[in-house]
């Protein structure tokens, strides 16, 4: 499965701790990330990251463009509902196009840590079945 992490600057350390406890799980999958989410994560775990551009350079569209191709399968996007982004109007077209999708999504690491138990028990797997000639 394609997982996109995104982790806003006050949820960046949560992110960081999240995926050093599941590093086992995420490293079963392909990692993508916005550029310091992707970097810290990468450093702290030694997964293999993909890291496009900082979010607020355009890294959330990038990862939108890829939800918007059905490219990516789980979206953990750890958001400070607390300070306001500059770049917040973009963000919110991020979380429409998973509901547009259908790509599971968690805001928060309550949410977080129930779907990667799901997706280590195979609960997403329909993923793979909706559209399998998908590139993963
Ligand atoms: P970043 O982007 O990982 O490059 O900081 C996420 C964000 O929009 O804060």
């Amino acid at each position: 499965m394609n997982i996109a992490l995104i982790a806003h600057d006050k949820k960046k350390e949560l992110m960081v701790q999240f995926c050093i406890a599941y590093c086992g799980i995420l490293s079963k999958h392909t990692l993508c990330a916005t550029g310091t989410t992707g970097k810290l994560v990468a450093e702290a775990t030694g997964l293999p990251i993909q890291n496009y551009l900082s979010g607020s350079q355009g890294g959330d569209q990038q990862i939108s463009a890829r939800i918007a191709c059905d490219e990516i399968d789980l979206l953990l996007f750890f958001r400070d509902p607390i300070t306001p982004k500059p770049h917040e109007p973009k963000e919110s077209d991020l979380l429409r196009l998973c509901d547009v999708h259908n790509i599971p999504l968690a805001t928060n690491i309550a949410t977080a840590e129930a779907l990667i138990h799901a997706l280590e028990r195979g609960d997403l797997d329909w993923r793979n079945i909706v559209n399998p000639t998908k590139n993963r």
